[in-house]
């Protein structure tokens, strides 16, 4: 064989030998389920996991596909954490304070009482630690955990009574879940907790008489509007709740490296994706419930939101004290908030109160 045939040949054996790896590779496929605690197709947080899957498809072209599952549909929404903790489903998406019965801390990760916002929980998430200690936090039980959304600052809730003061809270069956539920419970409060999808009903048979869900977008989207008068803010109780995509430990390690990459990629898309969805719509459906529902917007009385503060610092101490886990992330989160908010004090809020230097006038009441 002349030498440039033999180089042609071993140039063509090299290239089928990489064209056979290649197509193997290639046809390894995935196919996972994910099991959320939405509503199939909710707008704004049922939309994350949509995105989710959507994305991840075209990024890996077909190699890992994932059916998306509304709560329910799968298992109910309050079980999807086990769901993916025992590799019913691959992955899940919901938020970390439904888990609060098994992981008291998860709490931290969901949403504080006068705790940080979107903004702050990302930075402290991804640039202060926080991840780090969320994935600490789950490793027992199997599951990576990643932030994928991010409701902003929520409502305070529906009510089918007018609060003008504390006394008005007493004795009221609300949902509200997470920390915040506990604050109102020692406010007078009865805590009901309840998946989203049964929050209407509840509140229509009377069942509760009052409750919180998301914020307007959302709020508007379930007809929360039809089942009480009074709508209240602000969220005090979830300066955000940050949403997470769970993924079973054995899973993520059974994907090649790309495709791990690709679907945190998607995630990290999804995250503030959804944020800017809720940013986008929330002021839109506010004024719908307003001028075409009659929706009356009321701003709870100062002594309700100075008495939800003062319960909300011995609340969440009280979390940090129930196990060494807990005390670390609240070491970490509040350390980082008392430097955010220092900060935010001359940059953000600053800027706010420049802007709108009449501060709240929605209502004049
Ligand atoms: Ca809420």
């Amino acid at each position: 064989m002349q030498p440039k045939a033999l180089a042609m040949a071993i140039t063509g054996a090299t290239a089928s030998l990489m064209l056979a790896s290649g197509a193997a590779q290639a046809q390894e496929t995935f196919e996972w389920k994910m099991v959320t605690s939405w509503p199939k197709n909710f707008p704004g947080v049922g939309q994350g996991p949509e995105r989710l899957a959507k994305l991840v498809d075209e990024m890996s072209d077909g190699r890992l596909t994932i059916e998306v599952f509304g709560a329910g549909q799968l298992v109910p929404g309050f079980e999807v954490f086990d769901a993916v903790s025992e590799g019913t489903a691959e992955m899940g998406h919901s938020a970390s304070y439904y888990w609060k019965g098994k992981v008291p801390a998860a709490q931290f990760f969901a949403a504080v009482p006068f705790g940080m916002n979107a903004q702050e929980m990302n930075a402290w998430l991804h640039y202060g630690g926080g991840l780090e200690l969320w994935n600490e936090l789950y490793e027992p039980f199997g599951v990576d955990v990643m932030a994928a959304g991010a409701s902003g600052v929520q409502m305070g809730g529906w009510y089918n009574k007018e609060i003008n003061s504390l006394d008005d809270l007493d004795g009221l069956k609300m949902r509200m879940p997470g920390l915040g539920g506990e604050v109102m419970s020692r406010m007078g409060v009865a805590i009901v907790n309840m998946p989203g999808g049964e929050i209407f009903t509840s509140l229509q048979s009377g069942a509760i008489d009052a409750t919180e869900w998301i914020g307007p977008y959302n709020d508007l989207a379930f007809g929360l509007h039809q089942a009480a008068d009074y709508y209240y803010y602000p969220g005090w109780h979830e300066p955000t709740v940050m949403f997470e995509a769970i993924v079973n430990d054995e899973a993520m390690q059974s994907l090649p490296n790309d495709l791990q990459a690709i679907l945190r990629t998607a995630i990290r898309d999804v995250n503030q994706d959804v944020l800017d969805e809720y940013t986008a719509r929330n002021n839109d459906a506010l004024e719908t419930l307003v001028n075409e529902h009659d929706v009356e917007l009321r701003r709870l009385p100062d002594d309700v939101l100075a008495e939800a503060k003062r319960i909300s610092a011995d609340v969440v101490a009280e979390l940090a004290e129930s196990s060494d886990m807990a005390g670390k992330i609240y070491d970490s989160y509040s350390a980082f908030q008392d430097k955010v908010v220092n900060y935010h004090a001359i940059s953000e809020q600053a800027y706010y109160n420049a802007r709108n230097p009449e501060g709240d006038t929605t209502t004049a009441e």
